[in-house]
C-alpha cells in the first residue's frame, strides 16, 4: 500500500484520527510533531534547533523536517507505506516527499478557525500510550485513568496555549494551505468535514480510503 497524508490545521483531529484508522490500514502513524518533541526531550542537535520555532508557533525549517522523514522512512515498519500526520506542511516538503515515497490519498480534515483555539487549549494526552483527549469534547471515561491503556499520567503541550495557537494558525494559512491545490491537481485530495463527532469523521475517512 502507498502512504496516506493527513492534512489540516493544528487541532483538526489528525492525531486522533490517525490512532483510530491505524488498525484498519495497518500503516504506522508518522507525526513530525511527535518526532520533534522526542528530539527536544532527548536534547539532540535537531531538538535544540527545532525548539525555538516550536515555542514560537512557527514552522521548523524544511531541511530539518525532510532529514527526519528520510531517516524514518528507512525503518522496516515503513516498507508498506505510512500515515503522515502533520507532514508535509510546505510545498518544498511535499516535493521532497514525492521523491521519497508514493502518496495515494491526502485526507484534508477541515475545521473552522474559530473552533481551533478551544480544541487546542483543552487537549491532553496519555503520558504512557499517547492517546489524545479533550477536557470537554473527548474526556477520559473515568477521571484520571486512560481509556486506552489504564495509565494515570497525562501531559499537556507547552505550545498548546492561546497565543501560540494563533501563530500556528497563521503559519497554516500562509505556508501549509497552498498545498491543498497542489494535491488537488494530482487528484488524490479528499475533503472531510472535521467539525463533527469523532466517529463520523473516522467513518468518512475509511470510505475515502476504499
Ligand atoms: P491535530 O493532531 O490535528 O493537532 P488532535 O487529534 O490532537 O489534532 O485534536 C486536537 C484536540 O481536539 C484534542 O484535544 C482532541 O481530543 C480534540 N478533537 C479531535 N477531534 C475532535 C472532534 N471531531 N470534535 C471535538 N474535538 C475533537
Ligand atoms: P499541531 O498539529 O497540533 O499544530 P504538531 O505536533 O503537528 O502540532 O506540530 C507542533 C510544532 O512542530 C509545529 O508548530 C511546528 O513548529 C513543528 N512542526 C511539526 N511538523 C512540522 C513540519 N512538517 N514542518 C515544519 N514544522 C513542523
Ligand atoms: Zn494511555
Amino acid at each position: 500500500m502507498d502512504s496516506i497524508v493527513l492534512f489540516g490545521p493544528p487541532g483538526a483531529g489528525k492525531g486522533t484520527q490517525a490512532q483510530r484508522i491505524m488498525e484498519s490500514t495497518g500503516l504506522p502513524q508518522v507525526s513530525t510533531g511527535d518526532m520533534l518533541r522526542a528530539a527536544v526531550a532527548a536534547g539532540t542537535a535537531t531538538g535544540i534547533e527545532a525548539k525555538r520555532y516550536m515555542d514560537a508557533g512557527q514552522l521548523v525549517p524544511d531541511e530539518v523536517i525532510i532529514a527526519l522523514i528520510k531517516d524514518r522512512i528507512q525503518d522496516s515498519d515503513a516498507s508498506n507505506g505510512v500515515m503522515f500526520d502533520g507532514f508535509p506542511r510546505t510545498i518544498p516538503q511535499a516535493e521532497a516527499l514525492s521523491e521519497i515515497t508514493e502518496v495515494s490519498h491526502v485526507i484534508a480534515i477541515e475545521v473552522p478557525d474559530e473552533r481551533i483555539v478551544e480544541r487546542i487549549c483543552g487537549r491532553y494526552t496519555c503520558g504512557s500510550c499517547s492517546a489524545v483527549y479533550h477536557d470537554t469534547f473527548n474526556p477520559v471515561s473515568v477521571e484520571g485513568i486512560c481509556d486506552n491503556c489504564g495509565a494515570g499520567e497525562f501531559k499537556r503541550r507547552a505550545d498548546d496555549n492561546a497565543d501560540t495557537v494563533l501563530s500556528r494558525l497563521g503559519a497554516y494559512h500562509d505556508q501549509t494551505s497552498p498545498l491543498a491545490q497542489w494535491y488537488e491537481s494530482k487528484g488524490i485530495f479528499h475533503v472531510i468535514d472535521g467539525d463533527r463527532a469523532i466517529d463520523e469523521i473516522t467513518n468518512d475517512i475509511l470510505s475515502a480510503l476504499k
